[in-house]
């Protein structure tokens, strides 16, 4: 049996990184996925993890444009009945200093990581209400609370999801709906590959238990803070780092 039977979980950004390993742990438990992304390699994504046995569906969804979130919504709704799980996964970096950064990029990752959550949140919190049950989980990051040369955009937008979290787990605990979010540390994955190799190297040499993390560590974060049982934990950020940033 798995700690998902029966669930409904959407999963933004799930093409790959995290996201993906976000999808194939809620398979493994039984869940259904769909899975939202821009990138048109989230239908390969999920042809992979259909032919490992999962139950998943892509859905191409920009989660900053509140139509193409809507239309992916009524379908789901008109499909299963509900949506029980919202992990709101995908974000952006656009990383320069901010003596160089231009308002394109601070507006870009804003826009992405953090209004993009009003926009997923606002199409599936009703049906989490009439069902009088939901687990939302956002993906905040350790550079929210330590801070990044050249992130003044990045940070800025993972420690409002901090805020955001914290607020709505206020307006929606009556309704047995859990707000929380996960604050990754040092990951593999295209976001972080896409680093210089020193800071790479500097970076996995201050994680305490000595390795980066992977999509599938995240998965399993995740799937705690999805699961039934976690219905007393709400409002939080769970920080999952190696030990990087013990807080
Ligand atoms: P990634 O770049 O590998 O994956 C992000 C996914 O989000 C991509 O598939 C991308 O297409 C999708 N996406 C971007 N904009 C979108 C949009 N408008 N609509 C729909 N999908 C969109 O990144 P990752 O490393 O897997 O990171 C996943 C999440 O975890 C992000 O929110 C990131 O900020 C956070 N995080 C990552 C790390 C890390 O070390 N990798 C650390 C802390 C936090």
């Amino acid at each position: 049996m798995g700690k998902l039977d029966g669930q409904i979980a959407v999963i933004t950004g799930g093409a790959r990184g995290i996201g993906e390993g976000i999808c194939k742990i809620f398979c493994k438990e039984g869940a259904t996925v769909a899975m939202w992304d821009i990138l048109d390699e989230g239908e390969k994504t999920a042809d992979r993890i259909k032919k490992e046995g999962g139950n998943i569906i892509f859905q191409k969804v920009n989660v900053t444009d509140q139509s193409s979130v809507n239309i992916a919504v009524e379908k789901l709704i008109g499909e299963f009945g509900k949506i029980d799980i919202l992990i709101n996964n995908a974000g952006i970096i656009r990383d320069r200093s901010l003596l160089k950064m231009t308002r394109d990029e601070w507006d870009r990752v804003i826009d992405v990581n953090i209004n993009s959550l009003y926009v997923t949140t606002k199409a599936v919190l009703p049906h989490m209400k009439e069902a009088k049950y939901g687990r939302i989980i956002n993906a905040s990051s350790i550079n929210a609370f330590q801070g990044a040369f050249g992130q003044a955009n990045y940070s800025a937008s993972k420690a409002a999801i901090a805020g955001f979290t914290r607020a709505l787990c206020k307006e929606t605990g009556r309704y047995n709906i859990t707000v929380n979010a996960v604050a990754p540390g040092f990951i593999k994955s295209e976001m972080s590959d896409s680093m210089p190799e020193d800071i790479i190297k500097a970076g996995i040499s201050m994680i305490p238990v000595g390795r980066i993390g992977t999509p599938e560590d995240m998965g399993h974060v995740y799937l705690f803070l999805a699961s039934k049982e976690a219905g007393f934990v709400s409002g939080i950020v769970l920080h999952a780092n190696g030990g990087a940033m013990p807080m």
